[in-house]
């Protein structure tokens, strides 16, 4: 049965020396009162890219540029395995990117299925910047980030490599279709999507999300990280959400949309998560090997998080408390 608890539950890790810049009051939050600057993330690998966002926020930084900065370490790290370099390959073996970034403008930029390129997200601010567009894909984008400056990286590890071969070798005795993003156990050190929401010390919103999908994905496969609307969404005059988790699921519900039109609505960031994860439900069941994870930040900077299965985690980073890993409530 579904648990529906009101409230997210701080689950005893680390909280680290909160910022004397307290604007306001925490999670309840006025209109008049606002807490900022705010940075919230999904999962655990959240953590580290929060101080990164954090420091862009109390230099003043805008909240694009926190959330860039703060992705940016993530994508770099090759001990995650679901992030940039280091991800996972797809079914062929090679790593495909998919990241976007959405501000406080209702601008965005997106790429996916990019190849051998470092900061997916960074291309796809220049995307939003550069170009009329706002999603660039496949050759195209690898071409636009080149002429734009970035370097070709190898992103395919030795680990990921060694992966993906102990993986074909299984395929060629028992072969798997491709399946959606299978959990088995919540593994908290090999974790997801990281989608990273902002706000910034002038009262701005901004979100980025990166990926490199779901392991062992059809070549050509995009999810729903690069995607406005599904793996991200920002209104500065309500909030922002980003999405975690099973794409397909979060495309066809337009996840991250749906909870921001949610909170315009009058639901706060945790209803409005819920209400998400509701309607994937609904829609598929409440299957038990796949993870949907909302996340969502409202003007006021209040936060809130709501998982398909439990397990699902958020790094939050507010003036009263700190950096500090929250569990949320989840359907199962
Ligand atoms: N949402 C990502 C995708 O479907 C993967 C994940 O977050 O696990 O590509």
């Amino acid at each position: 049965m579904p648990n529906r608890r009101d409230f997210l539950k701080t689950s005893a890790i680390a909280s680290i020396g909160a910022s004397p810049m307290l604007a306001a009051c925490g999670g309840g939050a006025s209109a008049s009162q606002q807490q900022k600057p705010v940075v919230v993330s999904t999962w655990r690998h959240g953590m580290p890219a929060n101080e990164a966002a954090w420091e862009e926020l109390t230099d003043d930084g805008t909240a694009l540029d926190a959330v860039e900065a703060g992705v940016r370490v993530i994508e770099a790290d090759p001990e995650t395995r679901t992030v940039g370099r280091g991800g996972y390959p797809d079914r062929t073996g090679v790593v495909t990117l998919d990241a976007c970034v959405m501000d406080e403008r209702g601008r965005c930029g997106s790429v996916g299925a990019l190849e051998d390129i470092l900061h997916p997200t960074s291309v796809a601010r220049k995307v939003m910047e550069e170009t009329p567009h706002v999603m660039l894909v496949g050759d195209g984008a690898r071409d636009f980030a080149i002429e734009q400056g970035f370097e070709e990286t190898d992103l395919l590890t030795e680990q990921s490599r060694q992966d993906w071969q102990e993986w074909k070798e299984k395929q060629e005795e028992t072969p798997e279709r491709p399946e959606p993003n299978i959990e088995g156990e919540v593994d908290e050190e090999n974790h997801d999507t990281i989608g990273m929401l902002a706000l910034d010390a002038n009262g701005h919103l901004s979100g980025a999300c990166t990926t490199s999908g779901t392991q062992w994905k059809m070549h050509g496969r995009v999810g729903d990280s690069p995607l406005i609307g599904a793996g991200l969404f920002v209104d500065d005059d309500v909030g922002a959400a980003c999405a975690t988790g099973w794409g397909e699921a979060v495309i066809r519900t337009a996840g991250s949309h749906l909870a921001v039109e949610k909170m315009r609505q009058g639901a706060s960031p945790m209803e409005a998560c819920r209400a998400v994860v509701e309607r994937v439900s609904n829609l598929h069941g409440n299957p038990e090997d796949v993870q949907v994870g909302v996340l969502a930040l409202n003007k006021n900077g209040e936060i809130g998080a709501y998982g398909l299965q439990s397990g699902f985690e958020t790094a939050q980073y507010t003036p009263e408390a700190g950096n500090q890993l929250v569990e949320a409530d989840a359907f199962q």
